[in-house]
């Protein structure tokens, strides 16, 4: 067998154990010296001036949303191929989803489509640096600068990815990551940050994600209730001291199936930004589903991200339809492969030769 994802602990876990175990004998649970170290540690890594700690991705995205007086009446313009995570915190605040179609090699937001996009309530663009790999930064920065929006970088997929060398959340004013259990930074259950250079912006979201209190008790706007927790925060502290480590390792595979994989009856997108982080290895093919029950009949695991474009889910079409045929496209072939820190080459090899053996089949 070989699973998509190994989620329990291991060359961490003493470590991961070693934080739990901190937390609980100091009995501070929420709001305490483990977030504020933690805010610190990811900032740094960052290479932003704040990081402020919240519940998830998606609340660091609407928090992020927030504190630059995004709301009800404006636009924002997102990509249709992301988890509805993306849009739904756009909905959150108020505001509206509008989609830009995909670029179908890097498989995240065109600029000229989302240029095409802005209408007079557009405030906002919102690139999702999909399966670890930035958007077209330089050139969404000039459709920003054109149209006199703000940027706004969902980096849920991109820890410490780069784009032509420069780190990912730079660009945008506010940048908002997950920690969810899956992702390159993962904590044991939700979490979330969002980072930025601005400290009248790290101080707003500060009190946004703690009930829009100034002081204990003291509610001076309408806030959320959205922290991430001691235990959390010191998991994550503990576990950023290997995400380096577990960078170069996802790199080294990605590498080895790209290597591999030439000639393979599957399209491998294109490697745009050396910077890429590898949160996940899709490829993509026309005879996708009938791929993926000859895998899982050899016992390697496949997901789909993600079936169906955002625009399409029910959820979100009452609110903006769009056409976007490129990641209608791209939803209805792409399948990601296993990749993780801990896998062995050999899977990697294993999985490849059953992916050629499938032409072989077809
Ligand atoms: C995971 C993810 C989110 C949502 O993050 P949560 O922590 O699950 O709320 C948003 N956008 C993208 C691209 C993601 O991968």
């Amino acid at each position: 067998m070989i699973p998509f994802l190994n989620l329990t602990p291991g060359a961490d876990a003493v470590e991961v154990r070693a934080a739990i175990d901190r937390v609980i004998t100091r009995g501070w649970f929420v709001l305490g010296p483990e977030l504020e170290a933690f805010e610190r540690g990811f900032a740094a890594a960052s290479q932003a001036a704040h990081a402020v700690g919240v519940g998830s991705g998606t609340d660091a995205l609407a928090i992020a949303l927030r504190v630059l007086g995004i709301g009800r009446g404006d636009e924002v313009i997102t990509s249709p191929l992301s988890a509805a995570y993306s849009a739904l915190a756009i909905m959150m605040v108020g505001a509206r989803p509008v989609f830009a179609d995909i670029d179908p090699a890097r498989l995240t937001m065109d600029p000229d489509a989302t240029a095409a996009a802005v209408t007079p309530r557009t405030r906002a663009i919102m690139p999702v640096h999909l399966y670890g790999q930035t958007a077209d930064m330089p050139a969404l920065m000039d459709v920003a600068r054109r149209y006199n929006l703000v940027i706004v970088e969902d980096c849920c997929q991109a820890h410490l990815a780069t784009c032509a060398g420069r780190p990912v959340g730079s660009f945008g004013t506010v940048a908002a990551y997950s920690f969810y259990p899956t992702k390159n930074l993962a904590a044991l259950g939700d979490g979330g940050a969002l980072t930025t250079n601005d400290p009248g912006l790290a101080d707003h979201a500060r009190r946004l994600r703690n009930g829009g209190q100034t002081d204990r008790y003291h509610h001076a706007e309408f806030g959320v209730n959205s922290r991430l927790d001691e235990i959390q925060a010191a998991v994550l502290a503990a576990r950023l001291q290997w995400l380096p480590r577990w960078t170069a390792e996802r790199r080294a595979l990605a590498r080895r199936y790209r290597a591999s994989l030439a000639n393979a009856p599957v399209a491998v997108p294109p490697e745009r930004d050396a910077g890429h982080v590898y949160h996940l290895f899709p490829v993509l093919s026309d005879s996708r589903s009938a791929l993926q029950g000859y895998l899982k009949a050899r016992g390697i695991e496949t997901l789909i991200h993600y079936p169906v474009p955002i625009p399409r889910q029910p959820a979100v079409a009452s609110e903006q339809p769009a056409e976007c045929p490129v990641a209608d496209r791209v939803s209805a072939q792409v399948l990601s492969l296993p990749l993780h820190p801990g896998m062995t080459p050999q899977a990697i090899d294993e999985i490849a030769a059953a992916l050629h053996a499938f032409h072989a089949a077809v």
